[in-house]
């Protein structure tokens, strides 16, 4: 028997490239969750929550958050394959090789379908940044994320490739250019809700 389900998905960018925006529309569009590890680390904070806390320290330096604690939270989120299995939209995980591997051992029977390199260049996402004024976007914080996003999670891009499940898709355009490019990108990896 065949149920339908939506797309499984990975947004890879830099920050300020439009991941989380885009993100929560392509969650509601497709019906399927939105996994933020960085929103679960602000909400984790705000409430006081101890992996939150620990998480924030290193947040304010635009530091990655050590992979263990990142690992941790995605897998309590992943537990159960029910969560995983009708699809989601993993927004800023995984940022490291480490956590890539980490991430097919949580999915094992239900993989990735399809990995969008959403693509704005580095003037334009520091502009963004700027912008935003989230507490952790100080100039020193925005040039060290930068410089890690180079380091860590670009070489994902060829990780994902030579895995034949990577897009890359522009990410420069209002809103709504942006998210019809996201939409055309995934129907072509991922036609019709099947499985
Ligand atoms: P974001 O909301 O994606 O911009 O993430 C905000 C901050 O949370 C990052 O600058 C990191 O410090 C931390 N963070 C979020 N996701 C990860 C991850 N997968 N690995 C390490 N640190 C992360």
């Amino acid at each position: 028997m065949s149920t339908r389900r939506g797309p499984r998905m990975v947004l890879l960018g830099k920050q300020g490239s439009g991941k989380g925006t885009q993100g929560e529309r392509l969650a509601v569009q497709f019906g399927i969750q939105h996994l933020s590890t960085g929103q679960m680390f602000r909400d984790s904070a705000t409430a006081g929550v101890t992996a939150g806390l620990e998480a924030k320290d290193f947040m304010d330096r635009g530091e990655l958050v050590p992979d263990e604690l990142v690992i941790a939270v995605v897998h309590e989120r992943f537990q159960n394959p029910i969560e995983v299995q009708p699809g989601f939209v993993l927004d800023g995980f995984p940022r490291t090789k480490q956590q890539a591997l980490e991430l097919d051992s949580i999915l094992e029977a239900y993989p990735i379908d399809i990995v969008i390199d959403l693509d704005v260049p580095t003037d334009i996402v520091v502009d963004r940044m700027r912008a935003r004024g989230r507490e952790d976007d100080t100039e020193e914080s925005i040039r060290r994320r930068l410089e890690l996003y180079d380091a860590e999670t670009k070489p994902l891009v060829d990780f994902y490739r030579e895995r034949s499940v990577l897009t890359t898709v522009n990410g420069l355009g209002t809103e709504d250019e942006v998210n019809a490019s996201l939409l055309k990108a995934v129907s072509s990896r991922f036609p019709n809700e099947r499985e």
